[in-house]
């Protein structure tokens, strides 16, 4: 992105590793190197005349941190360059991203069509929480373009994916789609959190807007909650309008340790995306697993469109057990290393049996119809040594 450094006189187009390390930096009077974490909720003037210029936006600054920060500015301008967007808006968690996206560019009698194979609270906002404010939406598979067409209503404002999907990794089209929506003047948005910029800029392939939980990979530690929205300037301003007012504003400590997140991203999911390259081909060669999900493997039914928009399958594998639920539970409890919880995006491996937690609100009909099974496990790979996880693995594997 050409000019993303020009504040420290540095000209020029940078990559995005440089763009990670330093894309956004904005030194104080005293120089400090690192980032500087500005915990302060509020900010004062010189003078009567500059609040009030601050207030009106005559004058650009700070002026109390739920419209901004500092520390929170820079994330998001790092964010928005390895994205390739124009601006970025924080949010308080994936979640209030998604909420502040929808609630900014949507209104009561608005209609949405998005994926039948979306995370489980988007789904429920969607249904639930959205529906009670007139704002409806019809759910269709991911993976047919012709369903989306079809669903497509005179007031309908906004296709939303998420891509590669939770957890069957089911691949959506993002050109095919973008082109059908652009054709109605419909934004297309899509959850970016599986892949991260590093892996596919949404963007770059036709969307409009991109939003993330920078819960996972972005923290990549497991420690903080964060989302954010990116996309052009004139897109992300309405969700900024939202936020300023309705208050789900990233916290300036949270934005803090996301940009140094952000500085290891690209090595840590490479790196995560090669082990679980590695478990996914050793799974998919084992005797007592029936079936693997992951984009990478040639035997994906989506193979080749993952790969034409991502640069690599990913870090997140779902296999089936042979078997039903006791023998997937029987592989979780043999696991000394792998964490059983429903997070992702660590630098430690978790392990997920979906059809009981994630996926265990739903009826067993509309679970099975949305292909999780009993014995289906997901497996969100870390950083520990890919022998270990595989041992950890068999523990379970062989007894079935
Ligand atoms: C976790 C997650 C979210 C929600 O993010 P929070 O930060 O937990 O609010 C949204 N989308 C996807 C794909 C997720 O995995």
């Amino acid at each position: 992105m050409a000019g993303a450094l020009e504040k420290f006189g540095i000209d020029g187009d940078y990559l995005p590793e440089t763009l990670a390390v330093r894309g956004g930096q904005e030194r104080s009077q005293f120089g400090e190197h690192a980032e500087a974490l500005y915990l302060t909720s509020s900010f004062v003037f010189k003078s009567a005349a500059q609040a009030a210029k601050r207030f009106s936006g005559e004058e650009a600054g700070n002026v109390y941190a739920r419209f901004s920060n500092p520390t929170v500015s820079m994330f998001e301008e790092r964010l928005a360059a390895l994205e390739g967007a124009e601006a970025c808006v924080a949010t308080a968690s994936g979640m209030s991203a998604i909420m502040a996206l929808v609630l900014a560019h949507l209104k009561q009698g608005d209609h949405i069509v998005a994926s039948n194979s979306l995370f489980g609270a988007t789904v429920q906002l969607f249904s639930n929480i959205l529906a009670r404010t007139g704002i409806t939406t019809t759910f269709v598979s991911q993976t047919d373009p012709a369903a989306w067409a079809a669903a497509i209503r005179p007031e309908t404002k906004l296709f939303f994916l998420e891509t590669p999907s939770n957890p069957l990794t089911e691949i959506a089209d993002i050109r095919a789609l973008s082109a059908i929506a652009h054709e109605k003047n419909i934004l297309v948005a899509v959850d970016n959190c599986f892949c991260t910029p590093i892996l596919q800029r949404p963007l770059d392939l036709g969307a409009d807007l991109v939003v993330h939980s920078a819960t996972k990979y972005i923290d990549g530690q497991g420690r903080v909650l964060g989302g954010a929205v990116c996309g052009p300037k004139h897109l992300t301003d309405e969700v900024f309008k939202y936020l300023r007012t309705a208050g789900p504003t990233l916290s300036a400590f949270n934005a803090w340790v996301l940009l140094k997140g952000l500085e290891t991203l690209k090595l840590r999911i490479q790196a995560q995306s090669t082990a679980a390259a590695e478990l996914a081909a050793w799974l998919e060669a084992h005797p007592k697993v029936a079936r693997v999900y992951y984009p990478g493997l040639a035997s994906h039914p989506q193979h080749a469109l993952a790969m034409s928009q991502q640069t690599s399958g990913g870090a997140i594998v779902t296999f089936e057990v042979k078997g039903a639920r006791e023998q997937a539970w029987t592989v979780v409890d043999h696991c000394q290393l792998l964490s059983i919880t429903a997070n992702l995006g660590d630098t430690k491996t978790t392990i997920t049996h979906p059809a009981s937690t994630t996926h265990g609100r739903i009826t067993p009909e509309a679970r099975a119809a949305a292909g999780i099974s009993e014995g289906l496990l997901r497996v969100a790979v870390g950083l520990e040594a890919i022998e270990d996880l595989k041992a950890d693995l068999e523990r379970g594997l062989s007894l079935i």
